[in-house]
């Protein structure tokens, strides 16, 4: 979309096998944004998000109409049970408030008095956003962002690419499942979650992989007023969702944290054994919790920094990434699309440098660190 915007001369040619978004991440995501992260960068990125869905017309409509998002603003709070926590939360706070996010520090006792249904005598710090925050409709976005690409000339394949041609230094065209060829100037791999398998169908190494997360939903008998998307340092999340909640868990560490588990087969133990604990613990309400359904996704995990490969593949001339957000990549989707966009009509990004992700680092080793991963 941002590609067909900047240049009506650069065709644009999108190849999708699943055109109802069925196993695609952005249709199964929590769809939430924040500006509560500790890099500049990805602060930034989360601002331009927001500002396409806070006014979508300018950037979306098609025929005149602005498509509904869905987008509910509301505050993410990120809590700290340890001094070791509370110094990262004011880190990130100084990172946030230079780039003008409106982030507020709160000590327990102001905690208690704002939310008394949650559990704060063990609370170090609290940081809330106090706007700019919340929660969308990410199937509906990624669907307007496709709609909007469409009206612009972008021309679609509804079919998987099963391999390319390629010379020793760039590709040539890929190969796709119906044995139709799409030859290009330039590739952009944004293939989500299966990005490492796509990458080595054009022979270059892609370290992004599925990793199973699942969204929980459930009621409580006890009435509550909406709740800020809470992030509990147990490695846990969960916000309001219309009448009730949603919530879900995230491994520590990467070896608990298998690729490719089978979607649609929720991991119920998970629920009683991890979440439930530490939700009964944050709100003492949710010890009388009712799960009521659960559904899952895959998060596209680069396991080296668990943040976005954007730009050009070192391996490969022609070959752009932009995938490996784990699990933050539907709030910085419009600002890395249209950095990508950037960096191929001008070969430089022009409105917000994004090469703090360039995929360079993965062979460096030098990761770009963010403390904020959910
Ligand atoms: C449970 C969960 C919660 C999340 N919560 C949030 C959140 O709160 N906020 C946030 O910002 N992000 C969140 N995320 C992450 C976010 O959803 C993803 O980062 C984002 O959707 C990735 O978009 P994408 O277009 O790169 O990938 P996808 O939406 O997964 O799309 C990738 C596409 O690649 C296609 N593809 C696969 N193989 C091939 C092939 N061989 N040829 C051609 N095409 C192929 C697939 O069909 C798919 O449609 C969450 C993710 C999950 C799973």
């Amino acid at each position: 979309m941002f590609l067909r915007r900047l240049d009506r001369a650069v065709e644009v040619e999108v190849i999708e096998p699943d055109p109802a978004l069925t196993w695609a991440s952005s249709a199964r995501s929590a769809a939430s944004i924040r500006q509560q992260f500790s890099n500049d960068l990805n602060v930034r990125l989360s601002q331009f998000g927001l500002q396409v869905l806070r006014e979508p017309g300018p950037w979306l409509s098609v025929g005149g109409e602005a498509p509904d998002l869905g987008f509910v603003e509301s505050a993410y709070l990120f809590v700290a049970t340890t001094a070791a926590g509370a110094g990262v939360l004011r880190a990130s706070h100084a990172v946030q408030r230079a780039a003008d996010a409106p982030v507020v520090l709160l000590e327990a006792e102001a905690l208690a008095r704002r939310y008394p249904w949650l559990r704060c005598d063990d609370v170090a710090l609290a940081s809330l956003g106090e706007g700019g925050e919340g929660w969308f409709d990410g199937e509906a976005f990624a669907r307007a962002l496709a709609r909007q690409a469409r009206a612009l000339g972008a021309r679609w394949h509804t079919a998987r690419v099963t391999g390319f041609q390629r010379d020793a230094a760039s590709l040539r065209s890929a190969r796709l499942a119906d044995g139709s060829r799409v030859d290009a100037d330039c590739f952009v791999l944004a293939a989500g979650a299966w990005s490492h398998a796509v990458g080595a169908l054009a022979g270059v190494d892609v370290p992004v992989f599925p990793r199973r997360r699942t969204v929980f939903v459930f009621g409580c008998p006890t009435a509550l007023p909406r709740t800020p998307l809470v992030v509990d340092p147990a490695g846990v999340w969960f916000r309001s969702e219309g009448a009730g909640f949603i919530g879900g868990w995230s491994p520590a560490a990467l070896d608990d944290d298998p690729d490719d588990l089978p979607l649609d087969q929720p991991d119920l133990a998970q629920f009683e054994d991890r979440l439930w604990p530490a939700l009964a613990h944050r709100v003492p309400a949710f010890e009388a919790l009712r799960r009521t359904r659960a559904w899952d996704g895959y998060y596209e995990v680069h396991p080296l920094d668990h943040n976005a490969l954007v730009g050009p593949h070192p391996d490969c001339a022609n070959l752009l990434l932009a995938c490996g957000f784990s699990g933050h990549g539907l709030q910085h989707a419009a600002g890395v699309g249209r950095g990508v966009a950037e960096w191929i009509v001008h070969g430089r990004y022009t409105s917000l440098d994004l090469s703090p992700l360039s995929v360079e680092r993965v062979a460096a080793g030098r990761a770009f660190v963010e403390r904020a991963i959910i």
